[in-house]
């Protein structure tokens, strides 16, 4: 019995370290919303229109900023 408990414990660790695992992938595939960039380090966060977009860098952001502030240009 005790046995049986010892492999539930261990398959329950495993699944639990598997979607720690996939979490931490999934983090570090983070891609430049401009450019597709996979990020590497420090990358550049604003939000636009309530959503939390992430950059390889402030020159895609920027990109990213006149992309959606065009409608104000045209004002
Ligand atoms: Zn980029």
């Amino acid at each position: 019995m005790a046995m049986i408990k010892t492999i539930c414990a261990l398959v329950l660790l495993g699944l639990i370290l598997h979607a720690e695992v996939r979490k931490l992938l999934k983090r570090k595939k983070e891609k430049c919303a401009t450019c597709g960039r996979v990020m590497v380090e420090r990358p550049v966060k604003i939000v636009a229109e309530g959503e939390e977009l992430t950059f390889c860098c402030e020159h895609c952001a920027a990109a990213y900023r006149g992309r959606t502030t065009h409608s104000y240009r045209e004002h």
